[in-house]
């Protein structure tokens, strides 16, 4: 993912400069509070830093107050296949 220097807006991978601003886009490694992505979603605030268990993913991702809202997980990645691990994981959890 890459952000605007000047704006804060996320955009995908393929960019390379700000459609508003024109200038080059940062590649980003992390979510910040305050970046805004694809136009429509604020990062507010990092919830936790792991070690919780599936529990809390189980309700929140069942939780029908929520199934409206979307969402971007954070999981840690340490090997190769681990996203695609830890997706199937979360989709496991969905009744
Ligand atoms: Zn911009």
């Amino acid at each position: 993912m890459k952000t605007c220097p000047q704006c804060n807006t996320g955009y995908p991978d393929s960019h390379t400069t700000c459609p508003t601003h024109g200038v080059p886009l940062n590649e980003i490694r992390d979510l910040k509070p305050g970046m805004v992505i694809h136009q429509s979603y604020r990062i507010v605030r990092k919830l936790g830093q792991g070690k919780m268990g599936l529990e809390p993913f189980r309700r929140l991702l069942n939780d029908k107050r929520f199934a409206h809202a979307a969402f971007i997980a954070e999981t840690p990645v340490e090997e190769p296949g681990d996203e695609e691990r830890n997706v199937k994981v979360l989709l496991s959890l969905v009744k």
